[in-house]
C-alpha cells in the first residue's frame, strides 16, 4: 500500500510539472463589428455573464458552469497600458439606471482582462492542482478599420477608381455634392496647397458622416470615420480623385511639391503607418475573433443599405481569409483559429425567426467565403442578443396564433409587436417591394440591479470561444 501511495505522490509530482508547462493559460479574443453593430452591448455582456457566471446567469450550454467547475472569475488591471480600457463600469452603470439607457458606443480600440479559474475535468488532470487559470484578454476595435486591408494592395489611383464607382451610385452621389465641386475645380499640378486640400479632405470627410447618418457601412478610409488619436492630423488630408484625374495623372508624372504630390505621399503614409501598424501590432496577437453583424438594420433601411452592408463584409473577411490572399502572410503569421459570426440584436425578431437570420448571414457571407480560404480557421455562424430587450409571447391575429415581441420604446411606453417575416437568404426585388419588414428600437431591460443581463445565446458563443481552452 505505501508503494502505491508513492507512486501515485510521485505523478501527482510529474503530472503538476508538465501541466504547469503545458498548460494554455492565456487567451486573446477580438471583438469587431461596424459602427453601432452591437460591440459595446456584446463585450459587456461578455463581462457581466462571466462575472456572474455562478450566480445569476443564465448559461446552460456554457459547458464548465454546466458541469460546476468554474471556481471564479475576476477583472484586472489593464495589460496594454498604451491602450483604452474598456468602459465596463460605466456600461453597467447606464444598463442600471432607472430608466436603464443603452451604454455610449466605443469609438477606438479598447481592452479588458478577466482572470477565470476552473476545475479541470477528466483524468489525471484532476490531480495537477485544486484550481487552473486562464487570463482573458478582450479587444475591442472598430470594423471600419477592417475595412482598410484591401487598401494595402492598391495604388493611389487603384483606390480612386474604386471609390469613384461608390461616389456614382445615386444615394451616395447626392451626398456628395459639396465634395465633387470642391474636388473637381482643383488644379492637381499647382504648387502643394495644404490648406487647399484641408477644406476638400474635410469636405470628403463630411461626406463619409453623411453616409453613415444615413446607414451606409462601407466607408473608406476607416480612420476618417473613427480617427481616433488621428484626428486633424494631415495624414486624414486625402481623398480619391475623378475620372478625369485619374487619366490625366497615369499619363503625366507627378511635379515635386504639387498638389498631386502631396495626396500621393499623405494615402502611402497612410497605407504604411496607420493601416500596416494596427496589423502588425494587434491583429497579429488575436487568438480569436467574434464578428458582430446589425442584419436586421439593414433590413430596415432597404435594399441600397442592404447591398452597401454586403459588400462591406466582403471587405472586411478580406482580413481573415490569409488562404488565399498573401497580404497578411508577408507581414506576419496570423493566429487566429476560431471566427464567430453573429447577427447582433436577435430580440428584435420572434423567436421563430432566428433560424431564419442566421441563415440571411449565411447567405451575405456566402460569396467572400466561397472566394476565400479560411485555412486553419474554423468558423460559425450564430444570432444572438448581448441584452435581450424584449420577450417574446403570443397573440391572435386575423384568427391565427402568432408569436409576437413585448418590450418598451425609448420613451418607456410599453410595445407588442409582429416585427415581420426575416427572409432566409438575401432578399430578391419581391421583397423590397413589399417591404413587409419594420422594428422599433427597445429600452434596455429593467431588470435588479444583482441579477446578470438577459441574452440570447451568449452561453453558446462562450462556449465556441472558452470551452476547448477550459475544458
Ligand atoms: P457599437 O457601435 O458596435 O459599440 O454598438 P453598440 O453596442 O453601442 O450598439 C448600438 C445600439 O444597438 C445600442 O445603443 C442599442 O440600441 C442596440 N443594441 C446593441 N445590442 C443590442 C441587443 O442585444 N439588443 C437590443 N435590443 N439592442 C441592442
Amino acid at each position: 500500500l505505501l508503494n502505491t501511495s508513492h507512486i501515485i505522490e510521485k505523478v501527482k509530482h510529474n503530472v503538476k510539472v508538465t501541466g504547469a508547462r503545458i498548460a494554455d493559460r492565456h487567451l486573446n479574443l477580438a471583438v469587431t463589428g461596424l459602427s453601432g453593430s452591437g460591440k459595446t452591448a456584446f463585450i459587456t455582456s461578455i463581462v457581466n455573464q462571466l462575472l456572474e457566471a455562478n450566480e445569476t446567469a443564465e448559461l446552460p450550454f456554457f459547458s464548465v458552469v454546466r458541469e460546476e467547475r468554474l471556481i471564479g472569475v475576476k477583472r484586472e488591471a489593464q495589460p496594454n497600458l498604451s491602450l483604452r480600457r474598456f468602459a465596463y463600469e460605466q456600461a453597467m452603470q447606464a444598463l442600471n439606471a432607472s430608466p436603464p439607457t443603452w451604454p455610449e458606443s466605443t469609438t477606438g480600440i479598447s481592452q479588458v482582462r478577466l482572470h477565470i479559474r476552473y476545475r479541470k475535468n477528466s483524468g489525471l488532470s484532476r490531480y495537477i492542482s485544486e484550481d487552473t487559470k486562464l487570463t482573458l484578454d478582450i479587444t475591442d476595435y472598430p470594423g471600419e478599420w477592417l475595412l482598410d486591408l484591401p487598401l494595402l494592395e492598391m495604388d493611389f489611383l487603384a483606390w480612386s477608381e474604386h471609390c469613384e464607382s461608390e461616389l456614382q451610385s445615386p444615394e451616395r452621389h447626392e451626398l456628395a455634392s459639396d465634395f465633387l465641386i470642391a474636388r473637381d475645380a482643383l488644379d492637381l499640378d499647382a504648387e502643394g496647397d495644404e490648406l487647399g486640400l484641408k477644406h476638400v479632405a474635410k469636405l470628403y470627410t463630411d461626406y463619409l458622416h453623411k453616409c453613415r447618418g444615413a446607414g451606409f457601412q462601407l466607408l473608406q478610409p476607416g480612420r476618417f470615420i473613427l480617427p481616433g488619436e488621428l484626428a486633424g492630423a494631415p495624414v486624414l488630408d486625402f481623398f480619391p480623385l475623378s475620372a478625369p484625374q485619374i487619366e490625366g495623372l497615369a499619363q503625366n508624372r507627378k511635379r515635386k511639391g504639387s498638389n498631386q504630390d502631396l495626396l500621393f505621399r499623405r494615402y502611402e503614409h497612410y497605407q504604411e503607418q496607420v493601416v500596416k501598424p494596427f496589423y502588425v501590432e494587434h491583429f497579429k496577437r488575436f487568438d480569436r475573433q467574434v464578428v458582430l453583424v446589425d442584419c436586421l438594420s439593414a433590413l430596415n433601411y432597404g435594399k441600397a443599405h442592404f447591398d452597401d452592408l454586403q459588400r462591406a463584409l466582403n471587405w472586411l473577411l478580406t482580413s481573415f481569409a490569409y488562404g488565399k490572399s498573401n497580404l497578411l502572410s508577408r507581414l506576419f503569421t496570423p493566429k487566429i483559429d476560431k471566427l464567430i459570426f453573429a447577427a447582433s440584436k436577435a430580440d428584435h425578431v420572434t423567436p421563430d425567426q432566428q433560424s431564419n437570420l442566421v441563415k440571411l448571414l449565411d447567405s451575405m457571407l456566402h460569396n467572400a467565403r466561397k472566394q476565400m480560404q479560411f485555412e486553419g480557421v474554423s468558423t460559425e455562424s450564430t444570432a444572438i442578443a448581448a441584452i435581450r430587450a424584449s420577450r417574446a409571447g403570443r397573440a391572435e391575429h386575423a384568427g391565427q396564433d402568432m408569436q409576437i415581441l413585448q418590450g418598451t420604446d425609448a420613451d418607456g411606453k410599453p410595445i407588442r409587436l409582429f416585427p415581420g417575416d426575416v427572409p432566409a437568404k438575401c432578399p430578391d426585388s419581391q421583397f423590397w417591394r413589399q417591404q413587409g419588414f419594420d422594428f422599433p428600437r427597445f429600452a434596455p431591460p429593467v431588470r435588479e440591479e444583482s441579477h446578470a443581463l438577459p441574452h440570447i445565446r451568449m452561453d453558446r458563443v462562450l462556449e465556441f470561444i472558452l470551452g476547448d481552452k477550459i475544458r
